[in-house]
């Protein structure tokens, strides 16, 4: 990959950057009940947001003041563990909370929580003044059924139907990066774009852009588009892992400092997804974390990666998915108002701490769930993310040479079975390849399911660690 345009030392100056004070924080984003009260037991002597703090960022086209905490709308509080029957009284109390702090920016899409997310968006956004919130959604044709102009068009009018709206403030092409064979059958040949351009003509949708995962090639051809559609804003995942290192992780990947730039120079505002990749960034390993708190003891190890996407000033808004209130209060804290982070702090993390983080292999799992749902019912988020969790932890049975094997062992095997039930395990996934056209990380799926399938079966025969694992 052509390496970055903008190097970290030009990043700074073109931001500049701000005094630091303390701002405490933290957030992850799992679905759940039992999640929900350990999030509650975590954030009991959390502190109130302030209303009136929030800090703004300006829309160069409309003028209008955007939330730099925009709500992501993909993770929704369920009525039961994990379950599809999303929690709408409570949805309605975080939105209501959501916009009486000042937050005023809503993202979804047709394909969030099941199809259900805009629909549920739609409930509690419409009980609000029109004018106190701007919405965002998405054309997601992935299914080669919906590159078809008619479904595409159905499409979108229901969206706005989900939505109770008259017309959409931002709507994105969404994932473009595959190829652009993939762009032009969703969007150009079936004359889409036509469409879309002609209903920002008339009001309809306000402001129109795309969210990019994928290939460099893809995204210099489409941003090179910019002439003839003018692109009002676009969807990019940044955070100081993705920085420098998207393309060390995955080919399949750009890294945000040249995405970033490529948008600065055109003037493009950049909405950013991923400030926290999933809660990779919020769950570092122990001595990762405690190095952060060594640095400042009273700030949260995921104020860091929120403050860090917040901090350049072409971000218009940095989207993140709160499933609980206590997430919610908490990234208000990071925003309410918004503290930059310094040119030290900035490279300390995207430098030293993206370096660690880096060396520790990870499978590069963002728990986003766009593989979902695997139609032999495998849970391939869940088992990525304790897989991580356990290797970050230090508690990844490694056979031969660990001296707590049989301890280890046990905690994998037993922790494995709590998250995910067996008949979901890696050892019913049957090597389809059907979810990995769909991982925007590019993760080769079945070879990392079947490596930790080999593994599980090596632990049940091998109590004793005495072959290496
Ligand atoms: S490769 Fe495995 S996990 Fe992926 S869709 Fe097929 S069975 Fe499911
Ligand atoms: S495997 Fe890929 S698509 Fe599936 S949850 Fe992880 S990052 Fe998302």
């Amino acid at each position: 990959m052509e390496k970055k345009n903008i190097s970290r030392r030009s990043f700074l100056k073109i931001f500049g950057a701000g005094s630091v004070t303390a701002v405490a924080t933290l957030a992850g984003c799992k679905g759940g009940n039992k999640a929900g009260v350990q999030a509650a037991e975590e954030y009991k002597n959390q502190v109130e947001p302030p209303i009136g703090k929030m800090t703004y960022r300006e829309n160069p086209k409309t003028k209008e003041k955007v939330s730099v905490l925009g709500y992501g709308m993909m993770r929704l509080p369920t009525k039961v563990n994990n379950s599809d029957e999303f929690d709408q009284e409570m949805i309605n109390k975080q939105i209501d909370y959501a916009i009486e702090h000042g937050m005023n920016y809503f993202d979804t899409s047709p394909v969030y929580c099941q199809g259900k997310s805009e629909r549920c968006t739609g409930i509690a956004l419409h009980r609000h003044k029109r004018s106190e919130y701007f919405v965002a959604t998405k054309l997601s044709n992935f299914n080669r059924d919906y590159w078809a102009a008619d479904k595409a068009k159905e499409m979108y009018h229901n969206s706005m139907k989900e939505l109770q709206v008259e017309y959409l403030d931002y709507y994105l092409l969404h994932a473009v990066g595959g190829s652009m064979e993939e762009f032009k059958g969703r969007y150009v040949d079936n004359g889409m774009m036509d469409y879309l351009l002609k209903e920002r003509e008339a009001g309809r949708i306000r402001n129109l852009g795309f969210s990019f995962h994928g290939k460099q090639k893809v995204f210099d051809e489409v941003i090179a588009l910019h002439d003839k559609y003018h692109w009002d804003f676009v969807q990019i995942e940044l955070n100081y892992l993705d920085w420098d290192y998207a393309n060390e992780i995955s080919n399949n990947n750009v890294d945000a400092s040249y995405l970033y730039a490529e948008l600065y120079k055109r003037g493009i505002p950049a909405v950013i997804m991923e400030p926290l990749l999933g809660g990779r960034l919020a769950n570092l390993p122990q001595y990762l974390a405690a190095e952060l708190k060594s640095h400042a003891p009273e700030r949260s190890v995921a104020s860091w990666a929120f403050r860090y996407a917040g901090t350049p000033e072409g971000v218009l808004t940095v989207l993140s998915g709160m499933t609980y209130m206590e997430h919610l209060k908490d990234n208000l804290l990071s925003y309410c108002p918004l503290v930059p982070l310094s040119d030290d702090e900035m490279r300390y993390l995207d430098k030293e701490i993206a370096q660690k983080i880096v060396g520790l292999e990870n499978i590069p799992c963002n728990d986003c769930k766009y593989c979902m749902p695997c139609p032999y019912g495998i849970d391939i988020p869940a088992i990525f993310v304790h897989y991580n969790k356990c290797k970050n932890e230090g508690s990844l049975p490694m056979g031969v040479g660990d001296a707590e094997y049989r301890k280890h062992r046990r905690q994998y095997l037993i922790s494995l079975d709590r998250v995910v039930p067996r008949n979901r395990q890696p050892d019913h996934c049957i090597g389809c390849h059907q979810c990995e056209p769909h991982c925007p990380q590019s993760i080769r799926i079945t070879r990392e399911l079947h490596k930790i399938s080999d593994m599980i079966e090596s632990l049940k025969r091998d109590p004793l660690g005495e072959r290496t694992v």
